[in-house]
């Protein structure tokens, strides 16, 4: 499906940028991991957002979640997974779909934890970040899964359904994944594996993996006033633009994310009618 706005993270950033696109009467698609997987869902209490006081993290982004809804905002469960430009208009992978818009929102907060060795290095030559996607190359052979998100479970099932002999390591802290031009091997938390594939199945992206031009500062994606990045049509908000992480920040930053890729799309589509 074709829309004038995709945000990628469905938190307080993501779902603020979403209904200010609406508010400008454009589409707008958020594509998502499940909210229980957003970290406010683990907040007992948020005492700090003006007029809320005391509301429960996972109260907090059902009711915005809703509001959003209500207003028009369309929602994707999944990961997106890379993205490509084309002309005017950004592809975006979510597991083994495929959406397209005129501008893109990033808010997919904060990617903690830092790359395993061989991770990058095997990347596409035995480690995959979708089993969905990459499965069917490894029927019938040796496979490692590393579980972060509530699905993960069932994606290793998927994956022993096609026959996969899966090692399933749950929420691992230290990994090194080895061989020569493919992967052979993966060490996790002292145990090995002889695996032919790692599914590494984590709930955020980092921002640079998924547009591998975005200009990023101390980690964070830097952006101007507008919230835009340096990439076209690019614009980001939230715990992933870094400084304080919280939710007003979160939301006020998705707020002016929004209306400026609403403005983005209005300027592009003038400029087609003009041609
Ligand atoms: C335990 C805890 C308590 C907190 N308490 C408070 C508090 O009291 N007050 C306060 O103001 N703040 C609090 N925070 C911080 C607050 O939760 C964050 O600042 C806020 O949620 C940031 O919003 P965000 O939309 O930028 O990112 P997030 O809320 O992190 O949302 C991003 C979403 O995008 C998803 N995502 C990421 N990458 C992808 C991808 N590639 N494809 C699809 N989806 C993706 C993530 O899974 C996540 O669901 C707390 C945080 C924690 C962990």
């Amino acid at each position: 499906m074709s829309y004038e706005v995709l945000v990628i993270g469905g938190g307080p950033a993501g779902l603020s940028a979403a209904l200010n696109v609406r508010a400008r009467g454009y589409g707008v698609l958020v594509v998502s991991n499940p909210p229980e997987e957003s970290p406010l869902w683990k907040a007992e209490r948020v005492e700090n957002y003006l007029g809320l006081p005391g509301v429960t993290g996972a109260e907090l982004l059902r009711t915005m979640h809703r509001h959003a809804k209500d207003a028009g905002v369309e929602f994707s469960a999944g990961k997106v997974l890379s993205t490509v430009r084309m002309g005017e208009t950004w592809y975006v992978s979510i597991g083994a779909d495929m959406e397209n818009a005129r501008a893109l929102i990033l808010a997919g907060g904060v990617a903690r934890g830092k790359k395993f060795p061989g991770e990058a290095e095997f990347l596409g030559k035995g480690v995959s970040y979708c089993a969905t996607c990459d499965g069917m190359l490894y029927r019938g052979k040796k496979v490692a899964v590393l579980g972060y998100t509530q699905t993960a479970r069932r994606e290793a099932e998927f994956l022993e359904g096609l026959g996969c002999a899966v090692t399933y390591f749950d929420r691992p802290k230290t990994c090194a994944i080895s061989g020569d031009k493919q992967v052979e091997r993966i060490v996790c938390d002292g145990k090995t594996a002889e695996v032919a594939g790692v599914f590494l199945l984590r709930p955020t992206m980092a921002p640079t993996d998924l547009f591998s031009d975005l200009a990023v500062e101390n980690g964070y994606v830097a952006v101007d006033r507008r919230m835009a990045t340096n990439l076209p049509g690019v614009f980001a908000a939230g715990d992933c633009t870094g400084g304080l992480l919280q939710v007003s920040k979160a939301s006020g930053e998705g707020l002016i994310a929004g209306q400026s890729a609403a403005a983005y799309v209005a300027a592009l589509l003038r400029k087609e009618k003009n041609n």
